[in-house]
């Protein structure tokens, strides 16, 4: 008898991971999703919904009780009620490192004492605090709010001195730190799996390109040196060593000027810069993620054709439904994450646009990204 999977979260990534369980019948007999949105994309490809707030101490309680096997695909889920039922259902990656990672001092704490690069930060508890930090900095800086940030949307970049107390007081009171702000050469990240038996494995570097701090853009492989490469696997593995529990893992990371490689964050969960897995690799990151929690052998990470992912956005100054979109393209597979709504800069769906022969560079694959996206034209209905 397969086991029952919850998950707290039904978006995108929910509903990859629900698409990812159907093809492991004997493993998986049932997904259910916490999520507040009512039919969440999750639910639309099959999986049970529970609908309440992802912090909802009754309704995680009421998943649990229902799962054989917990898992989350956002890491704003309420940590210490997790924490409490660990007894009663097996949770992965553990509570205990949802509530390390959550929190993002916390974390560059945790990987600072375990020696991994990360960005230099200090914690921030007054403005007066902020002002007296920036010196050891300079300008810009990034004031950064702990927890429950997205899409760059808990980031201010202080550009001088003038813009300090307006910075701090955006935030309104929340928890916050500083950090240097970093002129990289490129953001890579590794998404990196360990099962519950301890095993670990990483698939290739990948870089990221951001618009207006969200990910549009993933090339599979990265453009840089072996050495780069090195470098980020070696972080990334030390980075799954160090942490406890199961599951795939996002690690963000900043290539300098120098080549030095430090981490910006980690995402205990998928990541959107793994989605390319979906056609680049023989395992896909929503595969490796079940196979980690459920305790199976890892499946290969090789990157069998080069590929490039484009996030597909909700444009600006509409918001309401629209028309179903299409592309025919060869080597081009569209994912719609069947949201009715579009808003400025939500995420809709990604298309991954593969490299089928040696001949096909990443320059070429771009120009065809850029033809492919320029195509699609978001029609309201
Ligand atoms: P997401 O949900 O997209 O991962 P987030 O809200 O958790 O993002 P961060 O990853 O901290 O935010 O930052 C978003 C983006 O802002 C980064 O990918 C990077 O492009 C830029 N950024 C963040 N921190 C720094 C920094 N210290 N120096 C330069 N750029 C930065
Ligand atoms: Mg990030």
């Amino acid at each position: 008898m397969g086991k029952v999977l919850g998950i707290i979260g039904g978006g995108q990534l929910g509903m990859m991971l629900t698409e990812a369980a159907k093809k492991m019948p004997e493993e998986i007999s049932k997904v259910i999703v916490l999520d507040p949105t009512e039919n969440c994309p999750a639910a639309k490809v099959g999986a049970h919904q529970i609908v309440a707030d992802f912090k909802d101490e009754n309704a995680i309680i009421d998943l649990a009780n229902q799962s054989d096997i917990l898992t989350y695909e956002i890491e704003s889920g309420n940590s210490v009620v997790l924490k409490s039922i660990e007894d009663r259902v097996e949770i992965n990656p553990s509570p205990e490192t949802l509530q390390i990672i959550q929190d993002k001092l916390i974390q560059k704490k945790f990987l600072a004492k375990n020696n991994i690069p990360v960005v230099d930060f200090f914690e921030i508890k007054s403005l007066s605090d902020l002002e007296n930090k920036i010196p050891n900095f300079g300008f810009p800086v990034l004031l950064k709010v702990r927890r429950d940030a997205y899409d760059g949307r808990g980031n201010i970049k202080i550009n001088s001195g003038s813009e300090v107390k307006f910075a701090y007081d955006s935030f309104n009171g929340k928890s916050l730190f500083l950090e240097k702000f970093i002129d990289f050469k490129m953001e890579v990240s590794v998404i990196a799996a360990r099962n519950t038996k301890g095993e670990i494995t990483s698939y290739p570097v990948v870089e990221n390109i951001h618009e207006e701090n969200i990910l549009r853009t993933t090339i599979a492989p990265a453009r840089v040196s072996e050495n780069v490469v090195n470098k980020a696997k070696e972080i990334a593995e030390k980075t799954m060593q160090v942490l406890k529990g199961a599951g795939v893992f996002g690690i963000e990371m900043f290539v300098t000027k120098d080549d030095k490689v430090l981490i910006n964050e980690i995402a205990p969960r998928v990541h959107n810069s793994g989605h390319h897995t979906l056609q680049s690799s023989k395992t896909s990151q929503f595969e490796q993620h079940l196979k980690a929690i459920l305790g199976l052998e890892l499946g290969s990470t090789e990157l069998v054709h080069k590929t490039i992912m484009y996030n597909i956005l909700g444009p600006k100054g509409f918001e309401g439904k629209y028309k179903p979109i299409q592309i025919a393209s060869e080597n081009v597979f569209l994912k719609m994450y069947g949201k009715e709504i579009s808003k400025p800069k939500r995420k809709l769906g990604h298309f991954n646009v593969i490299g089928t022969n040696d001949q096909e560079n990443i320059v070429s694959l771009l120009d065809k990204v850029k033809r492919v996206s320029d195509s699609i034209i978001l029609e309201p209905i």
